[in-house]
C-alpha cells in the first residue's frame, strides 16, 4: 500500500508526505537516514535560528504525517519556534491539535515558519513571544494561551538555556541564574499556572536530557537543571495523578538544533556532534516528534512519572 492510499489525516495534513513519498513510518536505516558528522563549521549569536543552520535541521516539515491522535486538543509549547519544540508543534497540529508557541522575540522568523505549518494542517496557531525568566510573563503566557485556544490540555516545557563553560571558574552567578530561571523556575511557574486549567486526561511533557544522567564537564549548570527536571517530573506526576493529569519527560541525546550552534557547544566540538553515539550521528528534531505525540496522547494513559530516552543508543534512562 502506498502512502497516498493510506489516506489523509483528519486535518488533511498528509499532503507533504505524499509529495516526498516518505513519512516517519517508512522503513529506513537509522544510521544513514539523516546527516552524519562532520558538520560544517558554524556559530550564531544566542538564541540562534534554525533557518541559518547548515544543514538545516529536519523538524518533520515534509515527513510527519498525522493520524488524528490529538484531535481537538489545545497545546502550549515553550521554545516552539525551533528544534525539538518545533517538531512537536508540527506533529501536534497534524495530529489535530491547536497549538500555542512561546519563544523569544529575536526568533520571530523561525516562529513564523512554524505558524505556517500549523495553519497548513488546518489548526489554530497562537504566537506568544516573551522571556520566560519572568514569573509575571509566565503567568501571562498561560493566561494568553488559554484565551487564544479556549482551553489547555497539553503543556510542553521545552525552552532551555545551554551555554558551554569549560571551567567552574568561568561560570558566573549570572550564568547560573539565567540557566536556572529558564530551565527550572519557568517550568515551575508555567506548570503551576497551567494546572489550574488542566482537567483529567491532560498531559505535561518536560524536556530533560541525557545530561541528567551523563553530565558533560562543560555543562555544569545546565546538567543540574536537567537532573532537577527529572525529579520534578516524577514528584509532580505522583501529586497530580489524583487529578488525572499525566506528567512525563523526554531525555534526548545530541540533537541538531540552534541550542547547540549558539553557545551550547564549543565550535570545535560541533564538527563531530553526535559522533560518539552508537549510531555515529546526531539526532534530528523530527525523530523525537513521535515521542512527544505518544506521551501527549491518551494512548499513553498508564504512563506518568516516566522518562523517555532518545539518545541514539547510549545514555539513560
Ligand atoms: P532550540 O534552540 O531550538 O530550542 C530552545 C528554545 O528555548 C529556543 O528556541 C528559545 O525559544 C527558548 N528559550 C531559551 N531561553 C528562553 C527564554 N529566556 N524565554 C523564552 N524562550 C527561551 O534547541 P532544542 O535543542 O530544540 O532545545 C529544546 C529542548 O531540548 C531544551 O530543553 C534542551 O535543553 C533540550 N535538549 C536538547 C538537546 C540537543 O542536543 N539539542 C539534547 C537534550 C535536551
Ligand atoms: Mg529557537
Amino acid at each position: 500500500m502506498g502512502i497516498a492510499s493510506l489516506g489523509v489525516s483528519a486535518n488533511g495534513s498528509s499532503a507533504s508526505a505524499e509529495t516526498t513519498g516518505r513519512d516517519q513510518t517508512t522503513k529506513s536505516d537509522p544510521r544513514t537516514q539523516y546527516p552524519r558528522p562532520p558538520f560544517p563549521e558554524q556559530s550564531q549569536p544566542w538564541p540562534g535560528l534554525a533557518s541559518k543552520m547548515q544543514p538545516r535541521p529536519d523538524h518533520g516539515e515534509t515527513t510527519y504525517r498525522g493520524r488524528a491522535r490529538l484531535v481537538g486538543r489545545k497545546a502550549l509549547i515553550t521554545g516552539g519556534d525551533s528544534g525539538i519544540g518545533r517538531a512537536a508543534a508540527i506533529a501536534f497540529a497534524r495530529e489535530g491539535a491547536d497549538v500555542a508557541i512561546n519563544y523569544l522575540p529575536a526568533e520571530e522568523s523561525d516562529a513564523a515558519e512554524v505558524r505556517t505549518h500549523i495553519r497548513e494542517a488546518g489548526r489554530h496557531a497562537a504566537s506568544i513571544p516573551g522571556d520566560i525568566r519572568s514569573e509575571a510573563f509566565c503567568q501571562r503566557l498561560v493566561a494568553e494561551a488559554v484565551r487564544q485556544l479556549g482551553a489547555l490540555d497539553i503543556l510542553v516545557n521545552n525552552a532551555a538555556r545551554q551555554q558551554s563553560r569549560a571551567s567552574i571558574a568561568e561560570l558566573t552567578t549570572e550564568d547560573l541564574d539565567a540557566t536556572f530561571k529558564t530551565n527550572l523556575y519557568a517550568m515551575f511557574w508555567i506548570t503551576k499556572a497551567a494546572l489550574a486549567h488542566m482537567g483529567p486526561g491532560s498531559a505535561i511533557i518536560n524536556t530533560a536530557s541525557v545530561q541528567a544522567y551523563e553530565p558533560s564537564p562543560n555543562l555544569l549548570d545546565y546538567s543540574q537543571t536537567k537532573a532537577a527536571i527529572v525529579a520534578f517530573t516524577k514528584s509532580l506526576a505522583k501529586q497530580v495523578a489524583k487529578q488525572g493529569v499525566r506528567v512525563n519527560a523526554v531525555a534526548p541525546g545530541p540533537i541538531w538544533t540552534p541550542l547547540q550552534v549558539s553557545g551550547g557547544q564549543p565550535t570545535e566540538m560541533l564538527r563531530t556532534f553526535g559522533q560518539q553515539t552508537p549510531y555515529g550521528r546526531a539526532g534530528q528534531p523530527a525523530e523525537l516528534a513521535p515521542v512527544y505525540v505518544a506521551l501527549a496522547s491518551a494512548e499513553s494513559s498508564y504512563a506518568t512519572g516516566q522518562v523517555y530516552g532518545a539518545s541514539g543508543g547510549s545514555g539513560n534512562p
